[in-house]
């Protein structure tokens, strides 16, 4: 088995939806993806959380198959987002943002994770993320997801930082947002012209678009109603990278069926609230769903 490695922050969210407020429900970009790629293959996880992380959780991630000896455990509290979702959950307001251990979070990738050969780069900011490169060796293929929170305020380390990213996964609005162009063939000419080779567009309900080469696919979303949908993007990506990882091939066919494992695991993310669907998911589940989405695409051609 090939491994991914995933660096990202861990979180205990804070979550409104029409359902009520839930506490303390564990979040985070490299928790989700963590639990997603763990269904295809090993996972070396290196973030941090305070002394306030439940051991129990820690033990999850073992069971599911992640390596958490990368995990600090450093003296404060846990990040913690909150968010509140409108009822229809087509869009979100964040309500408070306290970073906590992870205001001072300097990755170390331990010397037993440095040749990981897939290497999954999280949301966090891009100067950390270059010093996540910096600390590993000849990689086959990095992934790294950002937001306009970067965009905004870290153009320059972003820009650097793409030119050493193979994959880079983003959002439709941010997508324009980084490239100033609004039409998707635009923006992705843009977007790869900065580095990566391969390029994924999230369109959240509406699913995704994947630029890799020469080669255009694209992918619709589930058809569900869904309950929360935080950690789907990184869900996504995390699906996406350990679908690529266990195959040990970044062939455009392998990226295609990626894209659609990618997009199984997300769906399965947003049927609950935080990582809870995940958690109990089986990976029988994921094979059907992914053979759902065959069915969604399939037509013949007289
Ligand atoms: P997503 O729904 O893909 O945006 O991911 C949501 C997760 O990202 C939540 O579980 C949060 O804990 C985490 N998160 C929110 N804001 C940040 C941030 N500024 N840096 C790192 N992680 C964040």
């Amino acid at each position: 088995m090939t491994d991914m490695l995933v660096v990202g922050s861990l979180a205990l969210d804070t979550i409104h939806n029409a359902q009520g407020t839930h506490e303390r429900v564990l979040g985070g970009s490299a928790t989700f993806a963590s639990l997603t790629g763990a269904f295809y293959t090993g996972v070396n996880l290196v973030g941090v959380v305070g002394t306030d992380f439940p051991d129990a959780i820690v033990h999850q991630l073992r069971e599911r198959g992640v390596d958490t000896s990368g995990l600090e455990v450093a003296e404060g509290k846990t990040f913690h987002w909150e968010g509140r979702y409108t009822d229809d959950l087509t869009s979100r307001e964040t309500i408070a943002t306290d970073l906590n251990v992870f205001a001072d979070f300097d990755p170390k990738i331990p010397e037993a994770f440095r040749d990981t050969p897939y290497v999954m780069l999280g949301n966090i900011a891009p100067e950390l993320q270059l010093s996540v490169l910096d600390q590993i060796r000849n990689p086959k293929l990095v992934i790294a997801d950002t937001m306009n929170f970067w965009i905004d305020g870290a153009l320059e380390s972003l820009k650097k930082l793409l030119k050493r990213v193979d994959v880079l996964v983003i959002n439709e609005e941010e997508a324009r947002q980084l490239s100033g162009r609004h039409h998707l063939i635009h923006v992705a000419g843009e977007l790869l012209d900065m580095g990566p080779s391969t390029l994924i567009i999230k369109q959240g309900e509406y699913g995704a678009w994947l630029f890799a080469g020469e080669d255009v696919f694209s992918a619709p979303a589930f058809l569900l109603e869904a309950k929360d949908p935080t950690g789907a993007g990184d869900s996504f990506a995390g699906g996406f990278l350990g679908y690529v990882a266990s195959k040990d091939s970044t062939e455009p066919e392998t990226l295609r069926a990626a894209v659609i494992h990618g997009s199984a695991l997300a769906s399965f993310c947003v049927e609950g609230v935080g990582p809870a669907r995940l958690l109990e998911l089986s990976k029988d589940e994921v094979e059907a769903r992914v053979k759902e989405f065959q069915r969604l695409v399939d037509f013949s051609h007289p």
